[in-house]
């Protein structure tokens, strides 16, 4: 008898040892994954509440009671009754249909917190009520967000093509009747000069003064929108493709006594043509928006920077203030009017774009009156 005793005691301790010990890995579990569980003891309607679950919504231990409440008075209520059609079915189906959801709660500073929540009926009575039912909670917020994130990101690149194909096709469509009001008042011009009156004439040179603007505008927005379309990156020698840049501008630079400087620059792995297009809008910009009382200089340079070549384009021009900076890589924002400085306001966002395309960033350093220094990066 006391043989047995001892055996029964002996062998009590040793439950009770793995017991505390399997007690200490769940809490260990639980701290590490931020989990947090729940134990429903459904007659007298107590409901443990570990600690993390708590805090997982902004609250210590003492400030949460252990009872169903707690947990109803902060979830969606939608997200509650989902909850309580899912525990009928878990019930009806007496544990077969499993009872997992994601369930939003509000977190005591007012945020949500989404919670990824699953279930069992681990007891039950003679007649199939539910005694017991116990069950984890896992914090999804961080995925969630992600979730959306990605989700936005896709939604806007479909925006994004269709918009480009828009502009493709429409600036494409115009072309067309462009042309023809284009050569009907160069007909008019050419054959009627001397039959109309002065104030004919000069109706005749806003026409086709404006016609020739738009024909500019179609011909940028086209070329906008063909960035990056079925292209292959290659090996872009910049010291050659700023040499064919240098030449394309030769007479405009000669013309106004403009000094070019330009450093060695890099092999990069990009798609030349658009390359081609973002040096010679920035080139010509700094060509366009000098000072007139000033003789021009251009520095043109780049240096490695961590994964980056970081590409300057320094003028001494009439400079930008800062509150613009921004404001013009967005397509058709000019800071000027057509009788200052010609143009279309599409240059920067054409290169802002060739930027985005290579994955760099593009920006400027300027001051009114004080020159601009427009950098981008090109990824290694
Ligand atoms: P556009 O040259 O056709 O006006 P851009 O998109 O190329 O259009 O440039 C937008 C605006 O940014 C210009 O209208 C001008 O006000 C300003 N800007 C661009 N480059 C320079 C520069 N190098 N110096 C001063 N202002 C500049």
């Amino acid at each position: 008898m006391n043989n047995d005793i001892q055996y029964l005691t002996q062998k009590l301790e040793e439950i009770q040892k793995q017991l505390s010990h399997k007690e200490l890995i769940v809490d260990n579990i639980l701290e590490s994954t931020l989990a947090g569980y729940w134990d429903w003891h459904i007659p007298d309607n107590y409901e443990y509440l570990s600690p993390t679950f708590k805090k997982m919504f902004g609250y210590e231990d003492d400030e949460m009671p252990n009872a169903p409440e707690s947990w109803q008075k902060i979830i969606y209520p939608e997200d509650l009754n989902t909850l309580f059609m899912l525990y009928e079915k878990h019930v009806e189906s007496k544990g077969v249909f499993p009872f997992d959801m994601e369930a939003r709660y509000f977190h005591k500073d007012g945020s949500t917190v989404w919670v990824y929540c699953r279930g069992k009926v681990v007891e039950w009575d003679e007649n199939g009520s539910p005694l017991r039912m116990v069950g984890s909670h896992i914090d999804i917020t961080q995925l969630k967000r992600s979730e959306e994130i990605e989700k936005y990101a896709r939604q806007l690149e479909l925006k994004n093509k269709e918009l480009e194909q828009f502009a493709y096709v429409t600036s494409h469509d115009l072309q067309e009747p462009l042309r023809t009001i284009n050569s009907f008042t160069q007909l008019l011009e050419e054959q009627y000069k001397d039959k109309l009156d002065e104030s004919a004439n000069k109706f005749l040179f806003y026409l086709s003064q404006a016609s020739n603007r738009m024909s500019t505008l179609i011909k940028d927005l086209l070329d906008y929108s063909r960035i990056g379309v079925n292209k292959e990156k290659n090996i872009v020698d910049c010291n050659a493709l700023i040499r064919l840049v240098q030449e394309d501008f030769e007479p405009k630079i000669n013309e106004i006594g403009a000094t070019l400087i330009i450093e060695d620059l890099p092999l990069i792995h990009g798609y030349e043509t658009d390359l081609r297009l973002l040096f010679q809008n920035i080139l010509s910009n700094a060509l366009k928006f000098r000072k007139k009382d000033n003789p021009l200089i251009i520095r043109v340079s780049a240096i490695q920077e961590d994964k980056f070549w970081k590409f300057a384009f320094q003028d001494n021009g009439i400079g930008i203030s800062p509150n613009h900076k921004e404001r013009i890589f967005t397509i058709f924002q000019r800071l000027h009017t057509q009788s200052d400085y010609e143009g279309t306001g599409i240059g920067l966002a054409h290169c802002k774009k060739i930027i985005d395309l290579h994955g760099g960033t593009i920006w400027v350093q300027s001051e009114l009156n004080m020159g601009s220094i427009f950098y981008f990066t090109i990824p290694l």
